[in-house]
């Protein structure tokens, strides 16, 4: 029997109506979240993901300001950038478009970001209150997963989940994540020995690699539910995940397909999180 398909298009389209419903409601307060989207450079794969986002907000009647600068920008520039966003009553979420030009430091740059605007969750103070389950943004690539998992049912209470990939942005999130909702969670990475003996015994497996198919069905259990993070380019250029969709069609219960999966929930994710944050500030100044 064929895996049933989590529809990651059909569900991030039923969270934005939700959202719309929000942002019309907090229109006639007078108040329109906005979020404020830095790219600094060329690099086309950012410029296409700023646009969606871009695109998506102004879909839902919320404000969007693209700030682009070359490449050359320094670190003291962006810095003072995101000051005067910091204070913009206006804008109610900051994201800086990763990766940045070498001569710019990451860190300092997140770092920087108002936690209040941090509707990426990259900021310690929001990774700390997720790893402590306290009121926080979540970073939404993961948290577009949990919903994904929520939405058909899946819960990760005594299931094994295994991740494959620990970075900062997807991997050690959605393990913290699905440990917060009772999985037993084990992370693999590149230095893994024998990956294939902890994928097998995976309830719930995220791949989160950033290599092409390179999961097919002999790295997983039978009826294990697959959630593919990956965006990558076949051997034809065509976009594909991590996992090799139609092969483990006979094994799994559950998988997401690329494009179609995982991504749509990432945007739907921080909608979600801006339009927060402009509530957050309304029940603020009401409170004041
Ligand atoms: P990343 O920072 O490059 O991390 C990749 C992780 O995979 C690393 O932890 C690495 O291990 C591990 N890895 C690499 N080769 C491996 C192997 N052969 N066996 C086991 N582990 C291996 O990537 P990322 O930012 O987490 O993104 C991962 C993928 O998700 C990419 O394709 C990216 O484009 C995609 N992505 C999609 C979305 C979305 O919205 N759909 C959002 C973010 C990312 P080490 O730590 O040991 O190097």
């Amino acid at each position: 029997m064929a895996a049933k398909l989590i529809d990651g298009k059909a569900v991030s389209q039923k969270i934005k109506m939700q959202v719309k419903t929000r942002v019309e409601k907090l229109a006639q307060q007078g108040i329109v979240p906005g979020l404020a989207v830095v790219l600094v450079g060329e690099d086309s794969a950012s410029l296409t993901y700023v646009k969606n986002k871009k695109k998506t907000c102004e879909a839902l009647g919320m404000r969007s300001d693209l700030h682009q600068f070359p490449d050359t920008l320094t670190e003291q520039e962006l810095l003072a950038k995101i000051d005067e966003l910091n204070s913009d009553p206006g804008i109610h979420g900051i994201l800086v478009q990763l990766p940045l030009p070498q001569q710019i430091d990451e860190f300092k740059v997140i770092t920087a970001i108002s936690p209040e605007k941090d509707v990426d969750g990259f900021h310690p103070i929001s990774v700390g209150n997720m790893m402590i389950g306290k009121d926080a943004f979540l970073p939404c690539t993961p948290h577009g997963i949990m919903e994904l998992l929520a939405h058909y049912g899946i819960d990760p209470a005594g299931k094994h989940a295994v991740v494959i990939g620990r970075s900062n942005i997807v991997g050690k999130p959605i393990g913290q994540l699905l440990l917060q909702k009772d999985a037993t969670v084990t992370y693999c990475h590149s230095k893994t020995k024998d990956l294939a003996n902890f994928t097998a015994q995976a309830d719930i497996l995220i791949a989160a690699i950033g290599r092409a198919k390179f999961i097919d069905r002999t790295f997983i259990k039978p009826g294990a539910v697959i959630i593919d993070v990956g965006m990558n380019r076949d051997e034809n250029g065509k976009l594909c995940g991590d996992v090799d969709f139609e092969d483990v069609q006979e094994t799994a219960s559950f998988v997401t397909p690329v494009p179609g999966g995982v991504g749509p929930m990432t945007i739907a994710m921080l909608m979600e999180n801006t339009l927060e944050s402009a509530e957050k500030g309304l029940a603020k100044t009401k409170q004041a």
